[in-house]
């Protein structure tokens, strides 16, 4: 397979490598590596097309709720998941103004409901695990190579890397994230921005000791347009905090929107134990948030969009990357299913398959992770509705989430039903 040594050659029109693979998975993100582990457990020949000069992730910790933990367990990855994260035995949502409690979801019943656990990991141990698995499996991994455009004529699908070289295989599957140059070429929409911007920041344990915060818990401080998320990571030695709001300068429309001045504003009337993490986020760098509408085709012709590149949400349900795991496991299975005796793949078959399920169980989440995130950063009436509604709740209810963390389906048949969503005004009285 390719490496260091291979033939670059600017402008050719002809694939300058001979040994090609199966498939060429552009994108080696979570969403990327992922695809590629389970296609290669199928017996394919994968290669993984990266445009960073190394493979790696920026940020800090990741939930995975049980329909992750599933994917993980499938590829026998969830043990070594598990050693490297944390299994929290709580959930719990605060109200980020008074701190008063408004639900939690017991995770050790859980795990009981939905055959495996909620865990939560550092994103670079994720991703270096499942780094690990695709080198032990034999995927061919490739850096300093960045996909500029896709060609679907011709008999199998090809694309040009920046340095004008040409790679084809029997499938293209990209897995470029939220701008991709896939979903550029193929759908030509645009990142739809939300005016919310996150700050992380990840601190080791003993920085946040004297806070009384909750070591075991995943907790999240919902207020009017903010909310904070803290949950421990790396078996309990680090402590990870997630600070998004609503910028006032983005509204405004300006430029330079989101910066540590917008951050301090933002929470300056929430409760002391969510100012108390204020100090500790990362100050240097920000993520402002993007989503794009749900588009319902995802492959065009022996091309598919995986991941980010196919489905990015607002992150308020934690399942982006869960939801960039399922793609690569239900494309898998979908391939093993159209394995002829001789190896072969009818990927129109699997690629039918793929497509038939995934786009409607991801608009779901898109769009609900939208309506999740209005929820979460209501104030005046609304915010004494929504908590009166989360306070009835009973903690073992699971009509909200059976919806997500069953099992993925494979045919849209086994799609799991959508809940009923509680009207606001179904509390009237509540006091604001
Ligand atoms: C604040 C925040 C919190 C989140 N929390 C959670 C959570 O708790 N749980 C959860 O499940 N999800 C969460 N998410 C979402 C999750 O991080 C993403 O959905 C997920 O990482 C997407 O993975 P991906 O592989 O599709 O894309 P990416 O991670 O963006 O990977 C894309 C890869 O493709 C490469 N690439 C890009 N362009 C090219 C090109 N032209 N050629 C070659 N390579 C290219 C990039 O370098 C990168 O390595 C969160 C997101 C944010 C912002």
């Amino acid at each position: 397979m390719t490496d260091d040594t291979t033939p670059r050659v600017p402008g050719t029109t002809r694939p300058t490598h001979p040994d090609t693979a199966d498939v060429l998975v552009v994108g080696g993100g979570i969403g990327g590596l992922g695809a590629a582990f389970a296609l290669a457990g199928e017996g394919l020949r994968v290669r993984v097309l990266e445009a960073a000069p190394e493979f790696g992730e920026v940020g800090a910790g990741l939930q995975l709720a049980p329909n992750g933990t599933r994917v993980l367990h499938e590829y026998g990855l969830l043990d070594e998941a598990k050693r490297r994260g944390v299994v929290p035995e709580t959930m719990v949502m605060f109200d980020a103004v008074d701190a008063t409690e408004l639900t939690r979801l017991d995770l050790r019943d859980l795990e009981r409901r939905y055959g495996f656990p909620y865990i939560v990991i550092h994103r670079s141990d994720l991703h270096a695990l499942l780094l690990d698995a695709c080198r032990r499996a034999g995927v061919d991994l490739a850096t300093d190579s960045r996909v500029v455009e896709y060609r679907t004529r011709g008999p199998r699908p090809s694309v040009v890397l920046a340095d004008g070289r040409i790679e084809d295989a029997d499938v293209v599957i990209a897995a470029d994230g939220l701008h991709s140059v896939a979903r550029d070429r193929f759908v030509g929409d645009a990142p739809v921005g939300s005016s919310y911007v996150a700050y992380r920041g990840a601190v080791p344990i003993d920085d946040v000791r004297d806070q009384r915060v909750h070591e075991n818990a995943v907790v999240v401080y919902v207020g009017p347009r903010c909310h904070f998320v803290q949950y421990a990571l790396r078996g309990g030695e680090m402590f990870n905090q997630v600070a998004v709001f609503q910028s006032p300068k983005a509204l405004a429309g300006e430029d330079d929107w989101g910066t540590p001045d917008e951050l301090d504003e933002a929470f300056a009337d929430t409760a002391e134990q969510v100012r108390a993490g204020i100090p500790l986020m990362w100050r240097d760098r920000w993520w402002r948030m993007f989503d794009r509408e749900p588009v319902d085709t995802w492959v065009f012709d022996r091309v598919a969009l995986l991941g980010d590149a196919a489905h990015p949400p607002l992150q308020y349900l934690a399942q982006g990357a869960i939801m960039a795991l399922e793609d690569g496991w239900v494309l898998a299975r979908h391939a093993a299913r159209n394995r002829a005796a001789d190896g072969t793949v009818d990927w129109a078959a699997a690629l039918a398959g793929y497509q038939a399920v995934r786009p409607e169980h991801c608009r779901r989440v898109q769009r609900t992770a939208r309506a999740w995130g209005e929820l979460w950063h209501l104030d005046g009436l609304a915010r004494a509705q929504r908590n009166r509604i989360l306070r009835e709740r009973d903690t073992y209810d699971y009509t909200f989430v059976d919806w997500l963390y069953g099992p993925t389906a494979l045919e849209p048949d086994r799609e799991a039903p959508m809940f009923v969503p509680i009207p606001l005004d179904s509390f009237a009285d509540a006091a604001p």
